[in-house]
């Protein structure tokens, strides 16, 4: 079977890659020559994955599967959430993003925070969503330097190290992505 992932990001391609093995043959979205913006606008996570997903499925004929993924900060109600790219702008920065956290944040006692993905998976035009979430909290300042986003300001619960003071292989194992990702592959592999 071919399945669409709508990126072009190569980490996320090969790490996919990996997880469904050789009964499925993944391409990304330069594979199916598309090479447009694809509309994320959307007020929700679901909203954006499901779009992206669509519109692949609908323009391309390709089964496809999107993800989109958001910080939520509980003392921030929620936010950056579907904004968590371009929090601080369009630049996409993330050390301008993380600046904007931390300052928000100031001494702030309610740290919690989570990441959460969602997968939306088109499949001759029926969609299954997948979720995956990681509860942690946003340090006061940054520590690590592996990773991106914001990784060097969110430490996982249960551990003592940020994300981006950890190895890859061990962030994917707790992470949102890595979550939702696994119960993709279940369902595929099903
Ligand atoms: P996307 O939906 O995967 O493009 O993620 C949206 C934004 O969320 C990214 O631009 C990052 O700012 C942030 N983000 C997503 N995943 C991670 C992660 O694993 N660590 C840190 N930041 C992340």
């Amino acid at each position: 079977m071919k399945l669409v992932f709508a990126t072009n990001n190569k980490h996320k391609l090969i790490e996919l890659r990996k997880m469904l093995g050789d009964s499925i043959e993944l391409l990304s979205l330069k594979d199916i020559n598309c090479f447009e913006e694809i509309p994320e606008t959307n007020p929700t996570l679901e909203g954006n994955a499901s779009q992206k997903a669509f519109y692949v499925y609908d323009k391309f004929g390709y089964n496809c599967f999107a993800d989109d993924t958001g910080l939520e900060i509980e003392a921030l109600n929620g936010e950056p959430g579907v904004y968590s790219a371009r929090y601080a702008g369009e630049e996409k920065s993330a050390e301008a993003n993380m600046k904007k956290v931390l300052q928000k944040m100031g001494e702030i006692n309610n740290r919690k925070a989570r990441f959460r993905t969602v997968i939306s998976l088109v499949v001759d035009g029926d969609e299954n969503l997948f979720e995956g979430v990681v509860d942690g909290e946003i340090l006061k300042e940054k520590r690590g330097e592996e990773g991106f986003g914001y990784d060097p300001i969110f430490q996982p619960e249960g551990f003592s190290e940020s994300f981006a003071q950890m190895e890859l292989s061990e962030k994917n194992k707790i992470s949102h992505r890595g979550r939702a990702v696994q119960k993709l592959v279940a369902f595929l592999n099903r």
